[in-house]
């Protein structure tokens, strides 16, 4: 049959969002799976579309890292245009959580860790994710948690609006200065991260509503039932985690990734997972 750029030939479609179709893959050349994300057709004439996706390219492969999706490839078959990743084996978070949330305090710290060296790394590298998610987390068969989807990815300090105006990214994770349309730095890929840790450990979002509009509001002013209070087997120290990567106001947040990978890793020692709401006899 057909191969993409005379080297892919693809098995499967595995995912894929707004922007793009991800397929399972073969590699010949290398004889290897990978996974190929491909352009949606209706945006192949888009000028801003490809910036958006060569930048989403050129972010991840700046980066290397074991919990960051490596990239291998790039490339354009006519109206094709196409990213070739390490293929991971196994479900997006979104998929874990809808399947078995709340998870153990354990298990959602330890995907949480692999996420936050994820961003601790982008962030050395002047990266901001920008769009951080259930549904941009793999986690591999073995456990090994890759983040991927560095499609709306920036350098620090430039705005949510587009060139055409439209907001980018998943509002239910959008940090309050994102939510404004404001600049986002690496304090919003905390925010989005102490969400993702919420719902892993409550199988609930903290802020639903009608429209995107009144999600963005609620980010930006309404408070958040507590994570104790909807699951009281949430140890406190993990809460404070929580608490303190959901700030409202950015200063108030943790300052980096580093910061709150330290007290991520704190909460694994001996005696802190044990430190529930109620009490047992
Ligand atoms: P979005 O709407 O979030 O922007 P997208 O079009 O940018 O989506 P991705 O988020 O990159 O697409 O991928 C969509 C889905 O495809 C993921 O949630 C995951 O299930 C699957 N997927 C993506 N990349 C890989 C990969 N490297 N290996 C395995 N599965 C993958
Ligand atoms: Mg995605
Ligand atoms: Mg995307």
């Amino acid at each position: 049959g057909h191969e993409l750029g005379g080297r892919y030939e693809i098995i499967a479609r595995i995912g894929g969002g707004g922007m793009a179709l991800v397929y399972k893959a073969h590699d010949v050349l290398l004889n290897r799976n990978v996974a190929v994300k491909v352009l949606r057709q209706q945006y192949v004439h888009d000028e801003e579309f490809i910036r958006r996706f060569r930048r989403e390219a050129q972010s991840a492969a700046a980066l290397s890292h074991p919990n960051v999706v490596s990239i291998y490839d790039v490339g354009q078959e006519d109206d094709t245009h196409y990213i070739v990743m390490e293929y991971v084996e196994g479900n997006n978070l979104n998929e874990i959580i809808k399947e078995r949330a709340p998870l153990q305090a354990e298990e959602a710290v330890r995907i949480a860790i692999q996420i936050c060296d994820a961003l601790e790394h982008a962030h050395h590298n002047q990266i901001i994710h920008r769009d951080i998610k259930p549904h941009n987390i793999l986690i591999g068969k073995n456990g090994r948690v890759k983040v991927t989807d560095f499609g709306i990815a920036r350098a620090v300090t430039s705005s949510t609006i587009t060139q055409t105006g439209s907001m980018v990214g998943s509002v239910h994770y959008f940090s309050p200065e994102h939510a404004k349309g404001s600049a986002t730095g690496e304090k919003s890929d905390l925010y989005s991260l102490g969400i993702v840790l919420y719902q892993m450990l409550t199988g609930k979002l903290p802020f639903l509503g009608e429209s995107p509009i009144s999600v963005a509001l609620k980010h930006l002013q309404e408070n958040f039932e507590e994570p104790r209070e909807l699951n009281p087997y949430i140890p406190q120290s993990v809460e404070n985690v929580i608490l303190k990567a959901m700030r409202k106001n950015p200063n108030e947040r943790y300052h980096s990734a580093t910061e709150m990978l330290a007290d991520l890793e704190t909460c694994l020692q001996p005696g802190r997972l044990r430190e529930p709401k109620i009490e047992f006899d």
